[in-house]
This record gives structure tokens, sequence and C-alpha cells, in this order.
């Protein structure tokens, strides 16, 4: 009772001393949203439409972008540009920032969110496939930041960072998923420290997102652990709040911020659950 009434009263707190979303400080913003052809990505990129904000999106898929950027510009963006790039290659992350600098002239939001497919299995050997999604999943996010930064820095900006519950525990059949996203946490966390402590104008956001109903996470999980997902749409709209209010973490649905603290609490209990919460015969 006492550690519910704690998680109670430490939610109210951070509500409460949260900055209050102002939506017409998105319009005409300048904005980048990778993996914007499906799930959460394309949400922000409707939401940011809404807002009326100027956005380029990216992924490797193009006709699905151009659908994508189309039907932003019906919901109301000011802007609504598109890119192919596969994060793979190590000179797409750079030529994507760059692009967006060039056509938008600066950038008010770089939201990293993309990421590789991986199967989602047990760990059997695949080493490459694990240094192929570190650089999808990891060295371009740390290269389209340093790419960003001067113009970020220029115009008060805001870099939003999309992880996982799965960059602060670790669960089964996801090995080198997870392992990207720790090293996004590991980085971006040192990078806050540092953007701070240099009075940067430069705001950073991780977002350590629960499970989410995008099809590529619903088809995954099908039929080996049952758990309710939350909305990509709310989850996309949170993300966007975070960044735009400057604040340093999300954690979306709330009971993700449990999980984290469940797991350092009573980790032997919280690692109970989790081996027998998948359907799974060795
Ligand atoms: P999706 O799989 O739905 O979307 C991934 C996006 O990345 C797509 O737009 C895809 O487009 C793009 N992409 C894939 N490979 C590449 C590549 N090589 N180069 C460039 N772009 C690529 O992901 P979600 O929406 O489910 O997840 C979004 C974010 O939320 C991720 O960072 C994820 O880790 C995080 N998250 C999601 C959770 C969930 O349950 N859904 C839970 C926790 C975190 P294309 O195929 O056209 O390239």
């Amino acid at each position: 009772k006492l550690f519910l009434a704690s998680i109670s009263v430490a939610f109210i707190a951070v509500k409460w001393s949260a900055p209050s979303f102002q939506p017409e400080s998105l319009r005409g913003a300048r904005v980048l949203v990778t993996g914007a052809s499906t799930g959460i990505g394309e949400q922000m990129a409707y939401h940011y439409a809404r807002f009326g904000a100027q956005i380029v999106i990216t992924a490797r898929r193009e006709k699905v972008l151009q659908q994508v950027a189309d039907k932003c510009l019906s919901l109301g963006a000011q802007k609504a540009l598109y890119i192919a790039a596969d994060m793979s290659s190590e000179s797409d992350p750079e030529t994507v920032v760059d692009f967006a600098l060039q056509k938008l002239g600066g950038l008010d939001y770089l939201v990293l969110n993309h990421i590789g497919p991986s199967p989602f299995s047990m760990w059997k050997g695949d080493i490459e496939h694990s240094r192929w999604l570190m650089q999808v999943n990891f060295f371009s996010y740390v290269q389209m930041a340093w790419k960003a930064l001067p113009s970020l820095e220029q115009n008060k900006g805001s870099l939003v960072i999309v992880s996982s519950l799965l960059a602060k525990m670790a669960g089964p059949f996801t090995a080198p998923y997870s392992s990207t996203k720790f090293a996004l946490n590991g980085f971006f966390g040192s990078l806050q420290h540092e953007l701070a402590m240099n009075n940067s104008n430069v705001s950073l956001s991780i977002c350590t997102l629960g499970l989410i109903d995008t099809d590529t996470a619903m088809e995954k999980i099908r039929g080996i652990i049952d758990i309710p997902a939350a909305p990509a749409s709310e989850a996309a709209l949170r993300i966007i709040q975070t960044g735009a209010t400057r604040q340093e973490e999300l954690y979306y649905p709330w009971n993700t911020y449990l999980a984290t603290l469940t797991k350092d609490w009573i980790p032997s209990a919280t690692n109970y659950i989790v081996r027998n919460a998948y359907n799974y015969i060795p």
C-alpha cells in the first residue's frame, strides 16, 4: 500500500511540475521525423501536421512516404517533404539531415524514431545482424544528432529520442534490439548531462515506451505474449508534447515507469514474472 501510495504521489508531483503543452508553439516549427512511413512515426507526422508544422519525413519506402506526406498536407502541415533513405548506410543519415536543413532553412525538432526489422526470437548467434542493427538503431541516431546540433542550438531546438522499456530492463527474444536501445540511453543520457552542463539551448528528451499497438509490434508478439498494448496515436502525441515542453523523460504508458522501479527494487520477482509471461516451450 505504501509502495503504491508513493508511486501515486510521485506521479501527481511530476504532472503538476510539468510545463503545460502549448499546441500553437508548433505552428510553423521545422521538424524532421525518422521512421515516419508507418507506426508511431507516421502518427507523429500526422500530429505535427495538425499543429501546422513544417515537416520532413524519412524512411526507406518512397511511395509510402509520399502518401504520408500528402495526408500531412491535407491535415494542415505548412510543408510536408519526404526523402527516402536507408539508415544502415553510412552516408544516408547525414544526407537526410542536410536535406531537412536545406529545405526548411534550419531545424527546431529532430525526432529520431526509426528501427530496423529484427526477429522476435531466441538469440541464435547472428552477430552480423546485431552489427547491422547497431548501425540502423544506434549509430545513425548519433550521426544525425551530431549533424543537426548546430542548427538546434541556434534555434533553441529539441532533440527527441524514441526509446523503449527494453532499454531499461532486458526481456527475452530481443537481444539485438534491446542492446541497441541500451546503447541509445547510455549515449543520449550522457549527452543530456553535457548539454545541460554547457548551458546549451538544446533540450534532449528520451522517451521510454512500453508495448504500443503498431502493426509491426503486434505481429511480432502474436501467440507469444499476451499483454495490453497502448495506442500508437496517443504514444505519438505524448512524444511530441514531451519534446515541445522540453522535458528530459517520458514514460508511456504510465505503468512502464512502474516496471522499471519493480525491476530495480524486486529483481528476482520481476524476472520470474517476465520469464513466465511468454508462451515458450524449450
Ligand atoms: P515500425 O516498425 O512500425 O516502424 C519503423 C519505421 O522505421 C518505419 O517507418 C520503417 O519504414 C523505418 N525503417 C525500418 N528500417 C529502416 C532503415 N533501414 N532505414 C530507415 N528507416 C527504416 O516501428 P514502431 O512504430 O513500432 O516503433 C517506433 C519507435 O518506437 C521505435 O524506436 C521503437 O523502438 C519504439 N518502441 C516501439 C514499441 C512498440 O511496441 N511498437 C515499444 C517500445 C518502443 P520503412 O520500412 O519504409 O523503411
